[in-house]
């Protein structure tokens, strides 16, 4: 007992702190160790509701570096946290010591496809895993609905499992092998022996707390069988239960014991996953019911249909996300998501489905049941589902859903009573409470919405914690975890759970393994409450972090270190102790592109934060551009001067001067910025698009018309000579309209960048004006569209913040406007060979929300193929300016956006906006053609015209 708890955490003075970064930097290298300010900050959080911050942060890249780390552990003292994702909802990705982030380890390492299984690593995306295996047909069945963001090595580690558990098991039941560094320093590879292997008998005699595991479970097996958790899933405790079930049948079957041990027992760098053929078709339906009570007989004669999914969510949960928006009848008590899949072609879904709905007429439903077949149907019915605990946020400013007794399991016909009984124990409590979950394994999520800061909501967490966890298995006979893993929130009642003797056990295995109790201290068996350590300054703000926006961060996937991502940045600038000099590394790293905006359930806009932060050190030179760009005559002569001489400076040996001469000026834009010869840089035009077109300038005898349609090119289309200003006029003329050019001023958004609100404001309040006589604003650019439609968030309420919110209103993009155009021009193939044309979809016009049109008219285009790319979503990397602000990185950004073109095959990526051009014609330089849609549908329009 005394072991376990006297050794947790280890005590390290302030001074000793940075001398561990020290020594890990000198055994692993610079690159991979941080200790600075915000890497503690952002590594001091995951998505539970407790705060740790840590020493030191190692990034390991190899097994060298996992067995350093931990050796130099060990020999010191100092916990050691593995992490992945750091999704987990239990606080067992944070710690007091060292965090080993293995999210750099992260590639498959090898595939079979007839044998169906893949060797990986463990920071591998489940999402970017599965995505590489559907090329081969092949997924792994585990389905967090975390799995867009969460990796390998956690899942594992907390034997996590989703909605298609009921199909395709835990992940404990898909794993054949695992590579773990023990904290004796030996490597184990474990796996299923029988007990007559020879190599059985060598590892026991290689690893002694091997042996010891082996015969105290021989030992005890009377008591591990009695205390067996009699559900259909556990992850709480150690699963000495597989163990016994594996000696009971000739095999001692590790894999089993070590997947949901939360990185207590050693670090996993591989391993070897079992895989599972995709479903050929697959069938999403939501039942809404009348009646909670029938959920209960729903249960089995759902289940009974063999269904790959049957999730429920309560009649709170359902006011809580919303009715309305996700189309809920108000009279249903609970809504069910079930899934059919479909292994053969020769499979009709429509049949089942027929079943399905013969089943349901036997209870009473809010509404007609709704099918979905299609892929995108599908996953809007998932959405809400996936997304729905980090919504949860979006309700009450003060009270969140705070996860701490989140993931009961009872068995399946007993659901409804369960949740019965919980919706009577929180109307008792006066707490609102989302029920939800995995209702076919009788595994449900229950998350109370709650103010921890204020003591009687803090009472009543602590009251619910202990009654409900005790109901659940006095009452229900059921688990207190089924798929979450312990970590931190439920350590404290594991003992109570599984009873003294069993618990006892427990101990032996982790000391047996970790006699230093150096790996992850304090999860999964401790004695201290479950409220220590909890962030409370954090469950008042608006993130809950998730880390969905960490999935399509571009800067993330580059350096696969929490300091330098989304919710890192969250983290990082709302901290107590923020400041800009600190920071100023990882503020200045963001490329506002947007991506994390788009995804947040929670509605947070961390670039907003980030530029807020900026805005309090704006950049003086790149003030002095926008400036000069908007008050003088003199910069649009100079781009001219530069355009009509191109030819003689872009050549490289004069650009390769350029870039050194340039290089003290760029360094004053930020430390990375660089002019680099290599860039292509895009064609400057020597008439700007307002002089080839002065006629479309109004005049004083040529004023915007009513209905009129004002072109708002913004500065790219303008300046350069990129075809796309001349596309967006043509298609304007083709569908009936004589659009006008009325002054305006950069939309803002490269200003906004760089820190300078008060002229983006400015610019703003121009655009305003000049644009207000017009009825539609046409633009071209993702970024103006995006911009113009954000400037109601610049004003403060008044006038000006009702023109913008009427010029927003007014906004189009050139592809939504010819989608929608009630004049349809015909089209004609263009000449030569049927094109392969896929899209690149730029993050702000993502973020403006027009997705669907450009791929409508692409697909539209005679002679053309349209291809989707793989993450067509994702950014290019680009960003307007970034491409100079940090060339690197912005290339590091573009090496997937590389790929994803490659795979697609196709001869022509189109795009929506100039600036994501330039990055992709410099990224591709002569291999694919790049074109703006505009381009290509009046491309069409002209050779219809000659056909
Ligand atoms: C919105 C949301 C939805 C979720 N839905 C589900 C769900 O449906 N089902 C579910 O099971 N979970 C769910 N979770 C919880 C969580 O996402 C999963 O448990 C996930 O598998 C954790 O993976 P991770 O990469 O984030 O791991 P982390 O949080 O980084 O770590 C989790 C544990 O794994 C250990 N670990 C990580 N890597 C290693 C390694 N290499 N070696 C040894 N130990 C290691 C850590 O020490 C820690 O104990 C959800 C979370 C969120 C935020
Ligand atoms: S910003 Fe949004 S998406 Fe990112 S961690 Fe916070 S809640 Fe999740
Ligand atoms: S705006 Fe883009 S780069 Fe910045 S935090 Fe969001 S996703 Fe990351």
């Amino acid at each position: 007992m005394g072991y376990l708890f006297m050794a947790a955490p280890t005590l390290i003075l302030p001074e000793r702190s940075h001398a561990i970064a020290t020594d890990l930097r000198a055994l692993l290298g610079p690159g991979k160790v941080k200790d600075d300010g915000p890497t503690l900050t952002a590594y001091a959080v995951d998505a539970s509701i407790y705060r740790m911050t840590p020493k030191a942060v190692v990034l390991v890249e190899s097994e060298e570096d996992i067995a350093r780390t931990i050796e130099y552990a060990v020999a010191r003292g100092i916990p050691l946290t593995p992490r992945a994702a750091g999704t987990n909802l239990t606080g067992s990705a944070i710690g007091s010591g060292i965090i080993l982030d293995v999210s750099r380890l992260n590639r498959i390492l090898e595939l079979n496809r007839e044998e169906k299984w893949a060797r990986v690593q463990p920071g591998m995306v489940l999402a970017e895993l599965n995505k590489q295996l559907a090329r081969d047909g092949l997924m792994f069945g585990p389905d967090p609905s975390s799995g867009d963001m969460c990796k390998l090595g956690g899942m594992l580690a907390n034997n996590s499992s989703g909605p298609h558990t009921l199909r395709y098991g835990a992940v404990r039941d898909n794993v054949q092998r695992m590579r773990m560094c023990l904290a004796s320093g030996t490597w184990l590879d474990a796996q299923s022996y029988g007990l007559d292997d020879s190599a059985l008998e060598r590892l026991l005699s290689m690893i002694p707390a091997l042996r010891e595991i082996f015969v105290l479970v021989q030992t005890h097996a009377d008591l591990i069988q009695a205390r067996k958790p009699s559900v259909s899933k556990n992850s709480s405790g150690y699963n000495l239960f597989g163990l016994a079930d594996g000696l009971a049948e000739g095999r001692f079957d590790l894999p089993k014991l070590l997947v949901g041990s939360e990185g207590t027992l050693g670090v996993m760098s591989e391993a070897r996953l079992s895989l599972v053929d995709k479903p050929k078709a697959t069938l999403t339906a939501l039942i809404h019911l009348r009646h909670l009570q029938e959920v209960g007989e729903a249960v089995p004669r759902l289940l009974a249909l063999a269904p790959s999914a049957l999730e429920v969510m309560d009649a709170n949960t359902l006011n809580l996300i919303g009715r309305a928006k996700h189309g809920v009848p108000a009279e249903a008590a609970a809504t069910l998501l079930i899934e059919l899949e479909a292994d053969s072609f020769e499979v009709d879904l429509h049949e089942r489905a027929e079943q399905m709905a013969a089943v349901c007429r036997s209870f009473t439903l809010a509404s007609e049941l709704t099918l979905a077949f299609d892929p995108e149907q599908r996953e809007q019915l998932w959405k809400a589902r996936k997304a729905l605990y980090p919504t949860l946020y979006r309700f009450d400013p003060q009270k969140k859903p705070i996860n701490f007794v989140d993931d009961v399991v009872v068995r399946a016909e007993r659901i409804s009573d369960l949740i019965q009984y919980l919706e009577e124990f929180f109307k008792e409590q006066r707490v609102p409470v989302a029920i939800f979950g995995h209702i076919g394994n009788g595994n449900a999520h229950i998350v109370p919405l709650l103010n921890v800061n204020d003591t009687s909501d803090f009472e009543k967490m602590v009251q619910a914690y202990h009654e409900i966890h005790s109901v659940v298995l006095d009452r229900f006979g059921g688990s207190i975890c089924g798929e979450h893993g312990d970590g931190r929130i439920r350590a404290e009642y594991v003992k109570k759970m599984f009873g003294e003797e069993l618990y006892n056990l427990f101990v032996q295995v982790k000391k047996a393994f970790d006699p230093g109790n150096i790996l992850n201290p304090g999860i999964k068996l401790s004695d201290r409450p479950f409220t220590d350590h909890i962030d409370y300054t954090r469950l008042s703000k608006s993130c809950a972090t998730c880390a969905k926006c960490n999935s399509v961060c571009p800067v993330y996937d580059v350096f696969q270190s929490e300091d330098m991502s989304a919710r890192g940045w969250f983290e990082i600038v709302t901290a107590a102790d923020y400041s800009y000099l600190n920071s100023k590394r990882v503020v200045e790293s963001c490329l506002n592109c947007k991506s994390c905006r788009t995804i947040c359930p929670a509605g947070v806009d961390v670039s907003e934060l980030i530029l807020k932060k900026r805005a309090e050190h704006p950049n003086r030179l790149a003030g002095w551009i926008f400036k000069w760009q908007a008050n003088g005559t003199g910069f649009d002569s100079l781009l001219r001067r530069l355009g009509k001489t191109q030819q003689l400076w872009d050549r490289p040996w004069i650009r390769w001067i350029i870039e050194k001469v340039t290089r003290p000026v760029m360094a004053v834009l930020a430390s990375t910025a660089r002019l680099p010869h290599e860039l292509l840089l895009p064609k400057l035009a020597v008439m700007h698009l307002r002089e080839r077109y002065a006629g479309l300038i109004p005049t004083g005898s040529n004023q915007p018309q009513p209905n009129g349609v004002a072109y708002f090119h913004g500065c790219a289309a303008n300046y350069f000579d990129d075809g796309v200003g001349d596309a967006v006029i043509g298609v304007l003329r083709k569908h009936g309209v004589e659009p006008a050019l009325p002054p305006q001023r950069c939309s803002g958004t490269p200003i906004q960048t760089y820190g300078h609100q008060d002229l983006v404001r400015e610019g703003a309040r121009f655009n305003l004006e000049s644009l207000a006589p017009y009825e539609t604003v046409v633009t071209g650019c993702a970024s103006c569209t995006l911009m113009l439609k954000d400037y109601p968030t610049l004003f403060a309420e008044g006038e000006e913040r009702q023109q913008a919110e009427q010029l927003a209103k007014k906004v189009v993009h050139i592809s939504e406007f010819a989608a929608h155009s009630p004049q349809q021009p015909p089209m004609g193939k263009t000449a030569g060979r049927t094109k392969c044309v896929t899209y690149h979809s730029s993050c702000h016009l993502r973020a403006a929300g027009v997705t669907k049109e450009p791929r409508k008219i692409l697909s539209s285009l005679p002679g053309v193929n349209f291809a989707e790319m793989p993450d067509a979503d994702r950014c290019a990397g680009g960003a307007g300016t970034f491409i100079v602000k940090d060339y690197d990185t912005a290339q590091n950004i573009f090496t997937r956006k590389a790929r994803a073109v490659e795979q697609s095959g196709a001869d022509v990526v189109a795009t929506s906006c100039p600036a994501c051009m330039i990055q992709l014609k410099n990224g591709l330089r002569d291999r694919v053609e790049v074109k703006h849609v505009a381009q290509l549908l009046h491309e069409a329009y002209e050779a219809a015209d000659k056909s």
